[in-house]
């Protein structure tokens, strides 16, 4: 499989080049010259499967010849403790994706990246740079995935008193390979650094920089994973006991029978940032699985569901919202899904909604209310945004999943108020215990660069 730039179609790479360069050189996204095809065996026994091997025969289809299977098994067997579990919550399915180490969907592409990159390197001195920008979870999750790796350094870059408390003791409070810097901005600026770094050859010429971010094509297609793994499922009829797969929901939950429609496809609803998340779930449907369209649901941030309304792609400055992770105005994958797809192609696919901070907070009481059950509010922004879309009306029978996109301990300053106490899971409880230690520095490259002279 060849991966091409985003703004130039001509040269293409092998997936290797594409996962440790990040960027392309000119700036764009690397995109797969394909969308590959399930094989009909593998396409038809999806809910049957267990999540790694849905796993490996997704990768195996991206990573073609330059990994060998053995080696990806080993990838995914290290980077894979853990599933994604579909629920019934109060009549819809729920896709939780917090059952990694930090509590949220990032660890599934932060995992996976580490090993790649690892692996890619064996054998090499120089050690990797892995510069990454986080909104909150992205960087906790890099961190996690990348802690003690080999030959691997990473620098995560934060905006200032705009993350939780545990989201910066997640980014911060790790240390040896791992330094933060919390940036005098906003989560754009922090991005906004990484690119201009990528972008300057005095750096690149010092150091062998990589990126973490969603930008990079190893953390989007690990991505696609989960939702093949879960329409196969519900497309067999099957979904997953609440107390077995979250146990944290489980004394708060009335038992919920819903079993999903067999033979239907699923339409996943995805809270939405940097659209990332979203971009997987339409490798996954262009792949083959059971999936029907995606519900794009943004908080007030909603540069994409504006695009999908007017045609018109128009990136804004981020709002400050309660579901911090999805603060984006200009989303970097925007560029993936435009460059990939036509307008009315990705109009088919994708409904767009825009959800308020108090539709947010009602989702989240409504159903603690009716289901005993905590959305975080990145969830809780999928939960309505299907609401108000009105979404169960045109299914026509098929099963709808909302996302999960981090455990509600992780942001109880805004959840516990609605609820009250929400249980915290061992990995969160771990996290707290340790001290955030990272430099500040103003939104500006040369700072950046004085620092990464520092830490070379
Ligand atoms: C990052 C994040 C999102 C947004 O995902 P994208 O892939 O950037 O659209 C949603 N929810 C949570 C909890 C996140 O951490």
């Amino acid at each position: 499989m060849r991966y091409y730039s985003t703004r130039n179609k001509k040269t293409g790479v092998s997936f290797a080049a594409a996962a440790l360069a990040g960027l392309a050189p000119d700036g764009g996204l690397f995109v797969p010259e394909s969308i590959p095809q399930y094989p009909r065996a593998v396409q038809t026994s999806l809910g049957a499967m267990s999540f790694r091997d849905v796993a490996f025969e997704t990768v195996k289809l991206f990573a073609e010849q330059e990994i060998p299977d053995p080696a990806l098994a080993d990838i995914i067997e290290a980077a894979y403790p853990f599933a994604a579990p579909l629920v019934p919550v109060d009549g819809r399915l729920v896709l939780e994706l917090f059952h990694g180490p930090t509590a949220a969907f990032k660890d599934f592409g932060a995992r996976f990246m580490a090993r790649v990159f690892s692996y890619l390197r064996r054998g090499e001195n120089k050690p990797l740079h892995i510069l990454v920008a986080t909104s909150g979870d992205t960087g906790g999750a890099a961190a996690d995935g990348f802690y003690g790796v080999e030959g691997i350094v990473v620098t995560v870059l934060y905006p200032k008193g705009r993350v939780t408390p545990l989201q910066e003791q997640q980014i911060a409070g790790l240390g040896g390979n791992i330094s933060a810097l919390a940036v005098e901005g906003s989560f754009d600026d922090c991005q906004r650094l990484v690119k201009a770094a990528f972008g300057n050859e005095e750096l690149k010429k010092r150091l062998a920089l990589s990126s973490a971010n969603s930008i990079n094509i190893t953390r989007l297609i690990p991505q696609a994973v989960y939702y093949a793994a879960a329409a196969g499922k519900a497309f067999a009829g099957k979904s997953d006991p609440l107390e077995a797969a979250s146990p944290v929901s489980a004394a708060f939950t009335r038992s919920d029978t819903l079993k999903p429609a067999a033979k239907q496809p699923t339409a996943f609803c995805v809270p939405s940032g940097n659209f990332g998340n979203l971009v997987a779930g339409l490798y996954a449907l262009e792949m083959g699985a059971p999936i029907r369209l995606f519900i794009a649901a943004t908080n007030r941030n909603k540069t994409i569901p504006d695009y999908l309304e007017t045609g018109y792609y128009e990136a804004r400055f981020a709002k400050t919202t309660v579901s911090n992770a999805m603060d984006v105005g200009a989303p970097s994958n925007a560029e993936r899904m435009i460059a990939q797809w036509s307008l009315p192609e990705i109009r088919r696919m994708v409904r767009g909604v825009s959800v308020s901070d108090e539709e947010t907070r009602a989702a989240i009481a409504q159903v603690h209310k009716a289901a005993g059950y905590f959305l975080d509010p990145h969830t809780a922004v999928g939960w309505r945004g299907a609401d108000i879309l009105g979404i169960e009306r045109n299914l026509g029978g098929g099963n709808l999943a909302v996302l999960a996109t981090a455990h509600p301990a992780k942001f109880a300053g805004i959840v516990e108020p609605i609820t009250g106490p929400v249980p915290v899971p061992l990995s969160l409880k771990k996290a707290l215990e340790r001290k955030p230690r990272s430099a500040v520095i103003q939104a500006e490259l040369s700072a950046l660069m004085e620092v990464l002279e520092v830490v070379r």
